[in-house]
């Protein structure tokens, strides 16, 4: 199950593994937005990191929502506020469990997708974050129909952002700063689905 050493493993090689592609997705925001997605993010996991080595929290939940906080105070940029409240409304829904089944991670990580929605307004095709999330959820919300254990569950989930990433190459830009340059954003993938897809990577990872 997904409990509190599994997330914080999670988070702290997520900080590894942006620090590591800080560049590639810097490179990806360099060509249809600011340049910035790469370090933004380097410097939100490097505090999230920081923190979890000070203190593990007892829950999954409370690492999740401290990951969230985290985020939002220390990434500049869209990125922060959207990844923290995904985190937060994911481990908000958590509540108070040790160890969260693929069912109930799967109904947390809805909530934590719908935060997103909320907030930035994307649907699917907009060429967003949104477009790396949503079949992922989809993807462990199907994994726990069919009864799938933790590790593959999480590997389905990410092949799904993964894919939901790629797939958002010759879409035009509807939300953020990539919308401004209307037809000039096809041909690219976006950042965010980029790094969903990444973060989740490392989740399946940290979980096999
Ligand atoms: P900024 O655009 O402020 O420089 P970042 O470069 O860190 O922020 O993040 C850009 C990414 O944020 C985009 O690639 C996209 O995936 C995501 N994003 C931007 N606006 C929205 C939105 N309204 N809804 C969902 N995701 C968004
Ligand atoms: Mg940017
Ligand atoms: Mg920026």
């Amino acid at each position: 199950g997904f409990d509190a050493a599994l997330g914080a493993a999670w988070l702290t090689a997520a900080a590894d593994a942006v620090a590591r592609e800080a560049e590639r997705l810097s490179m990806l925001d360099a060509a249809i937005g600011d340049g910035d997605h790469g370090t933004n993010l380097k410097r939100g996991f490097a505090a999230v990191a920081a923190k979890l080595a000070e203190g593990v929290p007892a829950t999954p939940g409370a690492v999740l929502v401290l990951t969230g906080r985290q985020l939002i105070s220390t990434v500049g940029g869209a990125s922060g506020p959207l990844y923290g409240s995904l985190l937060r409304a994911t481990g908000k829904a958590l509540g108070e469990t040790e160890s969260a089944d693929v069912a109930a991670l799967a109904a947390a990580f809805t909530a934590g997708v719908e935060a997103v929605a909320k907030l930035g307004g994307a649907s699917v095709g907009d060429k967003t974050m949104i477009d790396a999330l949503s079949p992922a959820v989809e993807a462990l919300r199907a994994a726990a129909e069919d009864g799938v254990p933790t590790a593959q569950a999480l590997d389905l989930a990410a092949r799904a952002a993964e894919e939901g990433a790629q797939e958002t190459v010759p879409l035009r830009a509807r939300k953020g700063r990539a919308s401004y340059l209307g037809e000039r954003s096809e041909g690219h993938e976006d950042p965010g689905a980029a790094s969903t897809a990444l973060l989740l990577r490392v989740l399946a990872d940290a979980a096999a």
